[in-house]
C-alpha cells in the first residue's frame, strides 16, 4: 500500500511522511503536559513514544494528529506547516486502545465504512477491504459483528480500518493494552511484520518498554512533558544519557548504588561503596567529579570473573525456566537484582558473591542524574 501512496495526489496536503516538531508546548490550565518538544521523524520510521503515566505521550501523539491544538511551537509534515491543519487534512490514521468499532456493523463494513463515506465506489471499497483483511488474517471474519470477535481480532479490525485509508502516517495509542499477555506478544510480532511490509511512518505510544524495545526503529523516552533521550533501542540500552533512561530501558531494571568517587592512585576514578570487597573498583571517566555519585549495573552484567566483588543475601528467586533472577540485598541494605544461569541452584536466605566488571558500570551525577562518561 505504501508503494502507491504517492500516486493518487489531488490534495497537496496529503503528500507527507516526515514529521518535524519544534518547540511544541501544550498546557491544560496550570498543567504543562508538553514542555518544548523538538523531534524529527523520518519517512517510513517506526517511532515509539515511551514513558511513565502522565509524561505526555498521548498528548504529543494527539498534537501530531491535530486532535489537540498546541499552545506553542510548530508541527510540520514534509516541511509544510500543519500546526493548525484539521485532523482530516493531515493524511494520517489513528488506532486507539479502545477499538471504537461500530457494534452494529460487520467486520467488512467497519473496515470499509470510512472509504464509503469519502465517496469510493462499492467495488473499490470491497477490493480494498479484502486486501487489508488478508493482510491482517481477517478474511474469514468479514461477516461477523465485533461482539463475535476476540480482543485480538477486534484490534486487528481497528488496525484494518486505519490501513484501508492508505494513510501516509499511522498513529497508535497503546493499541495492545487491552489484550492478555500472550496476545500482546503475538500482536507485537504481527505489527512488526506489518511495518516491515508497508514501511509507513508509524508512531506508537506505550508505557511498556519491552514493546518499545521490540518494535521501534527509534525510541523517544519522555518524562514530565520533555524528551529525555531519542535513539535506537540498543543505543538507549547500552549508552543511556541519564539515570532516568538507564532505569527505564531494560528489564529487570538497572541496579543503582550510591557511591563516592575519588581520583584513583594510578589514574581513573576510584569508586567507594560500603559493600564492595576485593580489588578497588576503578572507572575511567573523563568528565567525573569528586564526591557523591550513582553507579548503575544491569542484572545481566554481573560476572563471576570480575575482581571487584559484592556479597549479597538472596531474598527470593524467580525461575523463568531458561533463566533466573535473584532479588538480593547487600550488607548495607541496598536491593539488587542479579541474573543467574538457568542451572545455578540458589535459594532464599543464601549468601552469594557476584563480580562487578568495571566496563559494565554506568556512572551518573548524583544531583542531575546526567551520565558521566
Ligand atoms: P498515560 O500513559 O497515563 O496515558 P500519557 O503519558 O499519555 O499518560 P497524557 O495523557 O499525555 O500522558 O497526559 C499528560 C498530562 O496532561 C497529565 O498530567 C494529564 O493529567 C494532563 N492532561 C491530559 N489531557 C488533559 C486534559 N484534557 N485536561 C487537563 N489535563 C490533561
Amino acid at each position: 500500500m505504501h508503494g502507491n501512496r504517492h500516486d493518487a495526489a489531488p490534495d497537496p496536503l496529503a503528500i507527507m511522511s516526515t514529521i518535524s516538531l519544534s518547540g511544541v508546548r501544550k498546557s491544560f490550565g496550570a498543567v504543562e503536559a508538553l514542555r518544548g518538544i523538538d523531534l524529527e521523524i523520518e519517512d517510513g520510521e517506526f517511532v515509539v513514544f515511551v514513558g511513565p503515566s502522565g509524561c505526555g505521550k498521548s498528548t504529543l501523539l494527539r498534537a501530531i494528529s491535530g486532535l489537540e491544538e498546541i499552545s506553542q511551537g510548530q508541527v510540520a509534515f514534509d516541511g509544510r506547516d500543519m500546526t493548525y491543519a484539521a485532523p482530516g487534512k493531515r493524511g494520517l490514521a489513528m488506532v486507539f486502545q479502545s477499538y471504537s468499532l461500530y457494534p452494529h456493523m460487520t467486520v467488512e463494513r467497519n473496515i470499509g465504512f470510512a472509504l464509503g463515506v469519502h465517496g469510493a465506489s462499492k467495488s473499490e471499497v470491497a477490493t480494498k477491504v479484502l486486501t487489508v483483511a488478508k493482510m491482517l488474517k481477517l478474511e474469514q471474519y468479514l461477516d461477523r459483528l465485533p461482539s463475535e470477535l476476540s480482543g485480538g481480532q477486534k484490534q486487528r479490525v481497528a488496525i484494518g480500518r486505519a490501513l484501508v485509508r492508505d494513510p501516509e502516517i499511522l498513529l497508535f495509542d497503546e493499541p495492545l493494552s487491552n489484550l492478555d499477555a500472550e496476545l500482546r506478544v503475538q500482536m507485537r510480532v504481527e505489527l512488526a511484520e506489518l511495518h516491515q511490509r508497508l514501511r509507513q511512518t508509524l508512531i506508537y505510544v506505550t508505557h511498556d518498554q519491552v514493546e518499545a524495545m521490540t518494535l521501534a526503529d527509534r525510541i523517544v523516552v519522555m518524562r514530565a512533558g520533555q524528551i529525555e533521550q531519542v535513539g535506537k533501542p540498543r543505543q538507549l540500552y547500552s549508552d543511556p544519557d541519564n539515570v532516568f533512561v538507564a532505569g527505564f530501558i531494560g528489564t529487570p531494571k538497572m541496579n543503582f548504588l550510591e557511591v563516592d568517587l575519588k581520583p584513583g592512585p594510578a589514574g581513573g576514578w576510584c569508586v567507594l561503596a560500603p559493600d564492595f570487597e576485593g580489588d578497588p573498583l576503578i572507572l575511567s571517566l573523563s568528565d567525573a567529579l569528586e564526591g557523591s555519585a550513582v553507579i548503575g549495573i544491569r542484572p545481566e552484567a554481573f560476572h563471576p570473573d570480575a575482581d571487584v566483588k559484592l556479597g549479597l543475601t538472596v531474598r527470593t528467586v524467580e525461575d523463568l525456566g531458561g533463566m533466573q533472577y535473584a532479588y538480593c540485598r547487600t550488607g548495607s541494605g541496598v536491593e539488587l537484582t542479579v541474573h543467574l544461569d538457568k542451572n545455578q541452584v540458589v535459594s532464599p536466605g543464601q549468601t552469594i558473591v557476584v563480580g562487578v566488571p568495571p566496563q559494565e558500570i554506568f556512572a551518573f551525577d548524583h544531583d542531575t542524574g546526567r551520565r558521566m562518561k
